[in-house]
């Protein structure tokens, strides 16, 4: 499954900025739209490789950065979930632009001992 090494990655990520003893309450990750991320897929992954980690229990917010539309004709540039959209001007076929980012946007870290 393509999320699960996209998963093992942020978790690559995250993992050395936890603090010792810290247990971490949610990761916020930004994704763009070209990573092709189902998010139930990516939420089952990142619980399958954080397990027996100072991660586990961490929830994963999904911030999905969506599509970039340029006009050819207007120059008209919005963003859109989707990356086939018609243009207010008439163009059925503006350029699509997606990102593959996947940053790590915050980790919220609650301190103490674990339970
Ligand atoms: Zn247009």
């Amino acid at each position: 499954m393509h999320e699960f090494s996209i998963a093992q990655a942020l978790a690559d990520q995250v993992l050395p900025k936890v603090p010792t003893g810290a247990r971490v309450r949610e990761v916020e990750v930004r994704i763009g739209m070209l990573r092709g991320i189902e998010q139930e897929a990516m939420t089952m992954s990142w619980q399958a490789v954080t397990f027996d980690t100072p991660l586990a229990g961490a929830a994963l917010a999904m911030d999905v950065v969506p599509w970039t539309i340029s006009c050819g004709e207007c120059g008209r540039e919005w963003t859109s979930a989707a990356p086939f959209a018609e243009c207010e001007c008439g163009n059925a076929t503006p350029t699509p632009t997606g990102s593959d980012e996947l940053d790590l946007v915050s980790m919220t870290v609650e301190e103490g001992e674990p339970e």
